[in-house]
């Protein structure tokens, strides 16, 4: 029996633009009963009962912006178009502020059983500088009424590495998400991304980033105090899962996320949501009106796809490999390529390993904390390496 895959709905709406965000989001929330149309359709021209899904993922944009009648209505054709397994994750994203205590009973009715918090910090000149629509009143209060509704599968999201942070405010932060028992963390690096605000602002010289060597730091310290001091396991550069949870129903790892990173099949549906079936990649139309107008007209809404050769395909293992715990796994990359991974990357790994940046054990090659520092300079070694080579 072939793998479980993974299932994504991106939902397009946010209240605002946050101003570091690039994931595609509008603020026009008149467009949401067609959107919601628009992706039943989506569903019924995608329909394949061979397509069997442990996983199902409302992300975004903001789900949360959703009425839990229509992620009802949309869970049941789901269920009726495809195959879900008997007890899949199920997780919806959610932004302090959009919610209230109601909210959490239904969702947690219609059977979403793992809620993503997008917190991103407890200090109100943190959430001023990510211009978010939460105070830090807001973000706990957020957190109470989900664990009032009895989530015991509760991930928070927050962002490290603004300008003027130190690591004492860091941490304040950390311990003001562990004070809520969260089962899993993910700390991401404030990044500059292409078209945002906050890259055209940064080039402006209006925003003065925080110094390398000191968000490096931040880094290295978030994993250590939290694997060592927390029990929690680093399973991937921004995620963290507890062991000492409130009774997580599965595991505590994202069982979602992690098909992305170990190369499983996952479908998505919703404006520029990709899929991947192991040899090909595609993407639907960034565009929520566009998005609307192609399935009224009874066409899946497709703006790109591409075959992936045997490169390419060995160089996104390797790349999403180098960034989990587990890092590379030989027999996968002698599978894929029929090559043996050892003596295929000697002379980079050695180097890696002589610089205490990478560590081979007798399955997997996978980075160190400093390793992961330079994840994408060395992912750019194996990259190189690899499209010189002749599989
Ligand atoms: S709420 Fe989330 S998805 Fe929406 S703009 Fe902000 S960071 Fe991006």
């Amino acid at each position: 029996m072939s793998e479980n895959k993974g299932l994504y709905i991106h939902i397009p709406f946010c209240v605002r633009k946050c101003p570091y965000c690039d994931f595609y989001s509008i603020s026009d929330l008149s467009l949401k009963k067609d959107f919601i149309a628009a992706l039943a359709s989506e569903i019924q021209l995608r329909s394949d009962l061979r397509n069997r899904f442990d996983t199902i993922y409302f992300g975004g944009g903001t789900p949360s912006l959703i009425d839990p009648d229509d992620i009802e209505k949309i869970l049941d054709l789901i269920n009726k178009f495809f195959t879900i397994t008997s007890d899949p994750e199920i997780t919806i994203e959610i932004n302090p502020g959009t919610v209230d205590q109601e909210y959490f009973s239904n969702i947690k009715s219609i059977g979403i059983n793992r809620i993503n918090l997008g917190i991103q910090s407890f200090q109100e000149n943190k959430l001023k500088f990510l211009k978010r629509i939460h105070t830090a009143e807001k973000a706990e209060k957020t957190i109470d009424r989900a664990i009032k509704a009895a989530f015991k599968n509760i991930g928070l999201d927050l962002i490290y590495g603004l300008p003027g942070e130190n690591m004492q405010t860091w941490i304040e932060d950390i311990n003001a998400a562990l004070d809520f028992f969260p089962s899993h963390l993910s700390c991401y690096m404030l990044t500059y991304e292409p078209g945002t605000k906050m890259y055209n602002d940064r080039k402006k010289g209006v925003i003065t980033p925080l110094n390398e060597d000191v968000t490096a730091d931040l880094f290295m310290a978030t994993s250590r105090y939290l694997t060592e001091s927390h029990g929690f396991s680093h399973y991937e550069i921004s995620n963290f899962a507890s062991s000492k949870t409130r009774k997580a129903i599965h595991t505590t790892k994202s069982i979602h996320n992690q098909k992305y990173w170990s190369g499983v099949p996952y479908l998505g549906l919703g404006p520029s949501a990709h899929s991947f079936d192991t040899k090909t990649r595609s993407w639907n139309l960034k565009d929520v009106k566009k998005y609307i107008e192609q399935l009224k007209i009874g066409k899946l809404p497709v703006l790109g796809k591409e075959i992936l050769n045997c490169q390419q395909t060995t160089v996104e293992m390797v790349m999403l490999g180098l960034r989990t715990s587990h890092g590379v796994n030989f027999k996968k990359f002698k599978d894929l390529t029929g090559e043996n991974f050892i003596s295929y990357f000697k002379s980079i790994t050695g180097d890696l390993e002589l610089k205490a940046m990478g560590i081979m054990d007798k399955e997997h090659f996978h980075l160190t904390l400093k390793g992961m520092l330079f994840l994408d300079s060395i992912t750019a070694l194996f990259a190189g390496k690899i499209f010189k080579g002749e599989f």
